[in-house]
């Protein structure tokens, strides 16, 4: 159904090749949440990146640098983004010394000459100002460290950057790791093989961030179940009077347009009946359930209410492969999250292929423990995204390919 992602499966993965005495760069996606004092709060990324790294060891390579970035640093050094922290956790997790470099080009003969078995992490590469340009000459220079190049970085497979599309033009052998390779399988399974009927349950702020995945699946869904401050858009262009609640006045032309084409498409939609209310989002004293038509003035939609959770579960019950994509609400509040976690236990009850795509949507996933409950989840927000949207991620584009 999805060719894309066919043509993604055809890359050669590290099981392809062989390592052995081989200088192996990986980009990987450190890119972990930080609480205020710089703690990591979730190590998943770092924890998915092991079996690349592990299977690198485990065949004898030579070295292994590895390569991320963390946060948005302005192309030059900031404390703030350093990947030290990242390096003690890896070390950790991975029960070998990490060797942690601060600056590659002054210790590239080390790395490129290496003759011993050692894992080197390099400082965040984004403190160069050429990884967001795809400088050519930032790719040359860390291609001239390794004799592999292997990206196993989903989070940023959607952009074109030195260490994650440039790169691999000037290796000679280049090829995806296994978490590449896992999050393309569960898309296809989602979205090539499906068992009918599938659902995709979307939420999250913005329709405009999402309208192409909207038009893209609305040929292959069968059920859409809009919340979040993306089904306020739909509710005003039923004619509702959203009031003080986030929705997006140049969309209500597209939202009628999607729920037309979903009609043609025989595909059932399904919007909140009632959402909960509150007049002040830092200060929710006065909070309330009203059906969804009956917002009082001053007020704003932030969740959805126990009959919509009722409606959305029912549907999601009776399906058999679900795409989760957007919180219900305002999830990150207590008072505003019940609708996303009851959404997330609905979801996570299923006897269905579950999978859950989008930064956010991962993260209210894991605050409702369900985590383990979901046939998958990915590690990539925009990645997973523009999968979804039935694109061709750049982070695979460069990559060998297996013969047909
Ligand atoms: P994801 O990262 O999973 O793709 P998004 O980034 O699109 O999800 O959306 C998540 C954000 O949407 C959350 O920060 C959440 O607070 C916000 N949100 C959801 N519903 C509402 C609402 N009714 N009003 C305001 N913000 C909302
Ligand atoms: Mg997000």
């Amino acid at each position: 159904m999805n060719s894309n992602l066919t043509y993604m499966h055809g890359v050669k993965s590290l099981k392809d090749i062989d390592v052995s005495g081989k200088r192996v760069l990986i980009r990987v996606d450190f890119n972990v949440p930080v609480d205020s004092h710089g703690n990591i709060t979730d190590d998943r990324r770092i924890r998915s990146a092991l079996p690349t790294i592990d299977y690198c060891i485990d065949h004898n390579a030579c070295s292994i640098t590895l390569v991320s970035h963390f946060g948005s640093p302005k192309g030059k050094y900031d404390e703030k983004y350093s990947l030290k922290k990242v390096s003690k956790r890896l070390e950790r997790l991975l029960q070998k010394k990490v060797e942690f470099i601060s600056d590659f080009e002054s210790s590239k003969e080390e790395i490129a000459s290496c003759s011993l078995e050692r894992v080197f992490l390099l400082e965040n590469i984004r403190f160069y100002e050429g990884e967001k340009q795809n400088d050519p000459e930032l790719s040359k220079k860390l291609a001239s460290i390794c004799d592999i190049y292997v990206n196993d970085a989903f989070g940023t497979a959607h952009r074109k950057h030195a260490s994650t599309y440039g790169i691999a033009e000037c290796v000679p052998v280049k090829v995806a790791g296994f978490l590449m390779m896992k999050e393309i399988e569960a898309f296809s399974k989602a979205l090539e093989s499906p068992t009918r009927p599938i659902a995709l349950v979307i939420g999250g702020a913005k329709i405009s961030s999402k309208i192409t995945l909207l038009k893209a699946v609305l040929q292959k869904v069968d059920k859409l179940i809009i919340g979040g401050a993306m089904s306020n858009t739909f509710l005003k262009a039923l004619g509702y009077e959203m009031q003080g609640s986030l929705y997006e006045e140049n969309f209500v032309q597209t939202a009628l347009e999607v729920m037309d084409e979903a009609r043609q498409n025989h595909v059932k939609i399904y919007l909140p009946v009632d959402v909960v209310i509150t007049d002040s989002i830092d200060n929710p004293l006065n909070v309330k359930v009203v059906p969804a038509q009956d917002i009082a003035e001053g007020y704003q939609a932030v969740d959805i209410g126990p009959a919509s959770v009722k409606l959305f579960s029912e549907a999601i019950a009776l399906s058999n492969t679900i795409i989760w994509n957007g919180p219900m609400g305002i999830y990150e509040i207590d008072k505003f999250s019940k609708g996303t976690f009851k959404i997330a236990n609905a979801i996570a009850d299923c006897y269905a292929y579950t999978i859950v795509g989008g930064g956010d949507t991962a993260d209210a996933v894991d605050k409702a423990s369900e985590s383990e409950n979901f046939s998958f989840i990915s590690t990539g927000g925009g990645a997973s995204l523009e999968l979804l949207e039935g694109k061709i991620l750049p982070g695979f584009i460069n990559l060998d390919r297996k013969e047909r």
